[in-house]
């Protein structure tokens, strides 16, 4: 019509129906619990201690091997309001953890972050969303992170800023993710509510071997900390990374160096990390 033209071809077909099939499969796995989830630890160097968990999915799917990764469905999911109920069966998931871990001295203080996508975020009841599992299980709200990507943020400043605030009010502390991918200028941080700026894990290697990128991941931490914003750096691999990040300021590290996601029956306490001498208490959140 109107002078277009669509070719429906035997390819373009096919993937019409992987994807009706990928969303009636991903419908499933949030009705039959095929989802999982990880936790990473982000650590505070100069303690020695966990400061938090980040919670990551993963998709048991029935006759894949191994776990899916949220790569290879998340996206997909994004297109439609599939990533609503993902992200709502996480925080219901993350709450029951949390109940759990309320009885464990280890784990009790230790707050966990929530991944939530940027149509949740746009949705209406975003903010019971999160709020009413937490009620439900009896949860204090700051046990609670909630990680928005700074994309998100920007496509509506003020209705992000608003919906942030109330989670905030309730106690939730919020991070903003991947931050110096997208397109936040350090000015947008003062309208937001922010607690926590996590910078993109592809600054952690760069700022290494860099002196431009270390400058700006300098300027980055300098401003969060002007702006009273906790640091974590993203995707520390090597003990150089670690160390450079560290020297500019970075309060917490998240990474492979010190631990991969796990289930929560197999955390460990994380790999590389120093005990303060002096102090004699054992820091809150590591496992005995
Ligand atoms: P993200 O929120 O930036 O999560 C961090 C990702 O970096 C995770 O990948 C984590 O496994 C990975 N990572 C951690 N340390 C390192 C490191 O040292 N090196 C490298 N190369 N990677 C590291 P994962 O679990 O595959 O998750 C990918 C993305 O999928 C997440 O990025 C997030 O955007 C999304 N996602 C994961 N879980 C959820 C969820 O429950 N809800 C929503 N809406 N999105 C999720
Ligand atoms: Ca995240
Ligand atoms: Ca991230």
């Amino acid at each position: 019509g109107r002078g277009g033209v669509v070719l429906c071809n035997e390819d373009l077909r096919r993937e019409m129906d992987e994807q009706a099939d990928l969303s009636v499969a991903i419908r499933g796995a949030i009705d039959n619990d095929e989802l999982v989830l990880h936790y990473q630890p982000i650590v505070e160097p100069a303690t020695g201690g966990i400061h938090a968990f980040e919670a990551l999915v993963r998709w048991e799917r029935p006759g894949s091997e191994g776990l899916v990764p949220p790569a290879q469905f998340i996206d997909f999911a994004e297109r439609s309001n599939l990533i609503i109920d993902i992200d709502r069966w996480v925080i219901a998931n993350v709450a029951a953890q949390l109940d759990v871990w309320a009885d464990d001295p280890d784990r009790c203080d230790v707050p966990v972050a929530i991944n939530v996508s940027s149509r949740h975020l746009a949705n209406d009841h975003f903010v019971q969303h999160v709020l009413q599992p937490l009620e439900y299980r009896g949860i204090d709200p700051s046990r609670v992170i909630v990680e928005v990507t700074e994309t998100a943020v920007v496509d509506d400043l003020a209705g992000a800023a608003l919906k942030l605030e109330q989670l905030r009010d309730a106690g939730i502390q919020i991070a903003i993710d991947d931050f110096g991918t997208g397109y936040t200028s350090l000015a947008y941080l003062r309208s937001l509510p922010i607690d926590i700026l996590k910078i993109d894990r592809s600054f952690a290697a760069a700022a290494v071997v860099n002196s431009e990128e270390e400058s700006i991941v300098q300027l980055i931490i300098d401003t969060g900390h002007l702006l009273g914003i906790t640091i974590t750096a993203e995707g520390i691999e090597t003990p150089d990374e670690a160390d450079k990040l560290t020297a500019l300021g970075s309060d917490t590290l998240q990474g492979y160096y010190y631990a991969k996601p796990q289930l929560p029956e197999h955390l460990n306490p994380p790999e590389h990390l120093e005990q303060p001498a002096a102090s004699g208490a054992r820091p809150a959140g590591l496992a005995r």
